[in-house]
């Protein structure tokens, strides 16, 4: 479990260091046995120490912690209750995801990376106040059948099998944030159609090196 604390606290200060997170926004969970470890609420990133962390059950009852764990406790709880599949769980307010997010706006299929999320596009989540259980359940919502989505006039969640994953995928959704926010200005990029959206997410079935390759 020290392990897993040290692994968090050093993502959580990479997020910083990358641009992704600013001050005490985001947070991210990992999932132990029957629980999850979160880090602490309103905590900059750069004093974030392992003991830090917080240890909550799938009940919501802090576990291990001497320090309240973030705000958004319930969305990384509900999360790891509606997906038995996911193992980490990370929000994070990266500037060009949450820009389309306070026009409201999820990045539809203008390039094929977008299922790199596992769907057609990124839905942007409907607006609810941070920490609330509304927000839990919209985000959730928006999840659904999808390993990322925006968050109206917030930012964005991402989930993963693994910390490594849930982390790249957040690197992903904001580079192709980016890239849409760009193409806006350009013009009006070319949505793909949802056979050809169909045919990627195929493709990516087996894309990249594969266990049984050698
Ligand atoms: P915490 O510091 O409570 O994790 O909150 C940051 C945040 O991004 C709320 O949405
Ligand atoms: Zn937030």
């Amino acid at each position: 479990m020290q392990a897993l604390r040290e692994t968090i606290v050093a993502t959580a200060r990479e997020l910083s260091a990358s641009g992704l997170n600013v001050g005490t926004a985001g947070n991210l969970a990992v999932r132990t046995a029957d629980a999850f470890l979160v880090t602490p609420t309103g905590i900059p990133y750069a004093d974030l120490k392992p003991e830090h962390i917080v240890e909550v059950t799938l009940a919501g009852e802090i576990r291990d912690g001497e320090l309240r764990p973030s705000s958004e406790w319930r969305i990384h709880r509900d999360i790891f209750i509606a997906r038995p599949e996911i193992g980490a769980t990370l929000h994070a307010h990266t500037p060009h995801a949450t820009a389309l997010a306070c026009c409201r706006l999820g990045i539809p299929a203008f390039h094929y990376m977008v299922a790199v999320a596992g769907d057609r596009s990124i839905p942007c989540a409907p607006y609810a106040a941070f920490g609330t259980q509304a927000l839990s359940d919209h985000v959730v919502g928006a999840l659904r059948g999808r390993r990322a989505c925006l968050m109206a006039n917030h930012g964005m969640m991402v989930v993963g099998i693994a910390l490594k994953d849930s982390t790249r995928l957040a690197q992903e959704v904001e580079f192709l944030a980016r890239l849409y926010c760009l193409s806006l200005q350009i013009g009006a990029p070319v949505i793909l159609s949802n056979a050809e959206m169909a045919e990627v997410l195929e493709r990516f079935r087996t894309y990249g090196q594969q266990s049984n390759d050698s």
